[in-house]
């Protein structure tokens, strides 16, 4: 399953931390999964990251009027001032941060907004410290730049987070920043307010940047709440990058859209970087975003209702399989399945899922955990319970 790299002629001219990098596998096995279904296999995907409603109409409208009203012509390369406004207004509604437009840039996506915050901080040689399971592209992102990810496994018991212990022992003079991503993916922990305090009070203590990843934030279950870390207080606003976008919370996963709002100096490093690389993101996406912020917030609380309706039913589903254990997502839209268990590791297991019972699920090897497979549950209530049926009958096997 994990894809093939052939060693093909010219190898000799990639550069070095290119060709050691791995292709993402969370987009690669989505990928296999659907040309399966193409091709008329009876495949139960349940590897995509991605929401499986439609962007809402009035988003849709809006990039379609702005075409028509020919907003086809590049914007400032941070992005159009009215929707940074409206970023400005939504982060001061949503997440207490009083962040000025200026310091606000629109990227290509949240991924792209992680790799601009990383190139813009980090130097050949220093330490990003990631607490595992991790989002699979950002250890591939420090790589990139030069810099060596210092990847802290948490536990179960810890909830899957990183406990400030952990944080203290993995600090050592190289380190520059810390990635934090609550909601989790792929383990769904939602960090308290006291827990992210706690933590920025160490980073501020060593002067290190925190680069926040909040891009689940809208998709929290039953008491728990989502705080920024930058809203906690003016020292920990100093130290902290937030990235979020519009991909998870809107369903605009094809829209390529996300945002970093940082101190000034580092907003424009980051708005320096995009206008000689990417220039500014799609000008009519933008104007879709506006209508995404300024627009009723009741559809992105449907999705997550639904959403909750499908982690309960798994959770249920889940609790009664043998041999397997989970721990209760918080927030996002996974699960992370620990086989730790039934004895394979999780490449091995997943291709086992998917050529007996065609079942596709990420294997935790993307998210540094390789006893453990991630599901998704951005897809029906249907899929969801003939791939436990499926599931329940593999475990059972094993
Ligand atoms: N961060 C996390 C934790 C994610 O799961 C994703 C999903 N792709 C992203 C960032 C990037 O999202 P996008 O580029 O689609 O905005
Ligand atoms: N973030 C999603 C995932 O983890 C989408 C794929 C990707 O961008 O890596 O599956």
């Amino acid at each position: 399953m994990i894809p093939f790299i052939p060693q093909l002629p010219h190898m000799e001219f990639i550069a070095k931390n290119v060709a050691e990098l791995s292709p993402s596998l969370t987009l690669s096995i989505t990928s296999q999964a659907k040309a399966l279904k193409k091709q008329g296999v009876d495949v139960l995907n349940f590897a995509a990251g991605e929401p499986d409603f439609n962007t809402p109409a009035h988003i849709t409208a809006a990039a379609i009027k702005a075409l028509h009203d020919h907003q086809t012509r590049y914007t400032e390369s941070a992005g159009l001032l009215e929707l940074r406004e409206a970023l400005a207004a939504k982060f001061d509604v949503d997440n207490g941060i009083k962040y000025d437009p200026s310091q606000i840039i629109v990227n290509c996506g949240a991924k792209h907004s992680c790799y601009n915050a990383i190139l813009a901080v980090c130097n050949p040689g220093d330490e990003v410290i990631i607490p595992a399971p991790y989002w699979t592209s950002y250890p591939e992102m420090v790589r990139l730049v030069g810099a060596s990810p210092v990847v802290v496994e948490t536990t179960a018991v810890s909830g899957w987070k990183l406990t400030p212990e952990q944080f203290e022992e993995a600090m050592t003079p190289l380190t520059r920043m810390i990635i934090l991503n609550s909601p989790n993916n792929p383990t769904g922990a939602v960090y308290t307010k006291e827990e992210l305090e706690k933590l920025a009070e160490i980073a501020i203590g060593e002067g290190i940047v925190i680069l926040s990843d909040e891009i689940y934030e809208k998709l929290v279950y039953g008491e728990n709440k989502h705080i920024s870390i930058a809203s906690i207080s003016e020292e920990i606003f100093e130290h902290t990058i937030t990235v979020n976008g519009f991909s998870k919370a809107y369903a605009m996963t094809g829209w390529r859209l996300g945002y970093t709002a940082a101190p000034k100096a580092i907003a424009n490093a980051i708005d320096t970087i995009q206008s000689h690389t990417t220039s500014n993101p799609t000008t009519f996406a933008q104007y879709g975003a506006i209508a995404a912020l300024n627009g009723d917030q009741q559809v992105v609380a449907d999705m997550r209702d639904e959403f909750n309706v499908r982690r309960e039913f798994m959770l249920d589903r889940l609790n009664k399989i043998k041999n397997i254990r989970v721990v209760e997502p918080q927030g996002a839209f996974y699960f992370l399945v620990d086989i730790e268990p039934i004895g394979i590791k999780s490449v091995n297991f997943a291709e086992k899922l998917l050529s007996k019972q065609k079942v596709a699920v990420v294997p935790g090897i993307a998210f540094g955990s390789d006893y453990s497979i991630r599901f998704s549950y951005a897809t029906s209530l249907d899929v969801i319970n003939s791939g436990m049926d499926r599931f329940e009958e593999f475990c059972n096997q094993h």
